[in-house]
């Protein structure tokens, strides 16, 4: 599980050939690369095998490294895949490229008054609570579509796309499918779902992002 750069190039493939059997367009799939709790050296084979879109959950851990690795390797887009916490509204927005974790009023008025001042209108994502989990981030079902209307309307987001993660011990297909109905009917094209161990069935049911992280860069530290 050493080698990053193939098992980029495998992964790859696999979104490649899992899409073109069912239908969809391998070129709306982006692989993200979940960098998180994975040692420098691995995330600098990935930049220099190429790769330049890449996830993190947490600001802190974020900003740690993300800085100095942008710097050095040009066109990288960051996504922040972890719960915000309003007082870090502003380092995630000066940091990250998409916030895909919008999911309660107080983040994306944080996140709107942050964009306003600094000028950066980032792309945002609505993260859906899909397996209506009560330990789980994410917008209940019964709110998304008044939600993701306020994101738009009130707090003037360019809201892109919804976001999931389904419950570890369920098969995620009927919550994938799911999440592509919410999508659907509010009129977002995007939806980012599928991690190292669904990737492949996430894109059968029309991924647009996948995030991928121990599949990439092997087990975490
Ligand atoms: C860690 C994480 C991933 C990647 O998980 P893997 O199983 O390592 O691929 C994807 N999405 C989110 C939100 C994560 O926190």
């Amino acid at each position: 599980m050493s080698d990053v750069s193939a098992n980029l190039t495998e992964i790859q493939a696999r979104i490649t050939k899992r899409a073109k059997k069912w239908g969809e367009d391998p070129d709306t799939v982006t692989l993200i690369a979940v960098s998180k709790q994975q040692p420098i050296d691995r995330v600098e084979a990935a930049l220099k095998a190429g790769h330049r879109v890449y996830g993190e959950n947490r600001v802190q851990e974020a900003q740690g490294k993300w800085p100095e690795l942008k710097e050095k390797y040009d066109g990288t887009e960051l996504h922040l895949i972890g719960p915000l916490q309003s007082n870090k509204a502003k380092d995630a927005v000066a940091l990250f490229d998409v916030i895909q974790t919008v999911d309660r009023p107080k983040i994306a008025r944080a996140l709107a008054d942050e964009m306003k001042k600094s000028g950066r209108n980032l792309p945002v994502y609505i993260q859906i609570n899909i397996g209506a989990e009560d330990q789980k981030a994410g917008i209940d079902i019964a709110d998304a579509d008044a939600f993701i209307a306020e994101c738009r309307d009130v707090y003037g987001l360019d809201v892109q796309g919804l976001m999931c993660i389904p419950p570890a011990e369920e098969q995620p297909a009927p919550f994938f499918a799911l999440l592509g109905k919410i999508a659907k009917r509010n009129g977002l094209s995007k939806l980012s779902m599928g991690m190292s161990s669904d990737y492949e069935i996430a894109v059968q049911f029309g991924a647009s992002l996948v995030r991928v992280g121990t599949g990439v860069f092997g087990a975490r530290g």
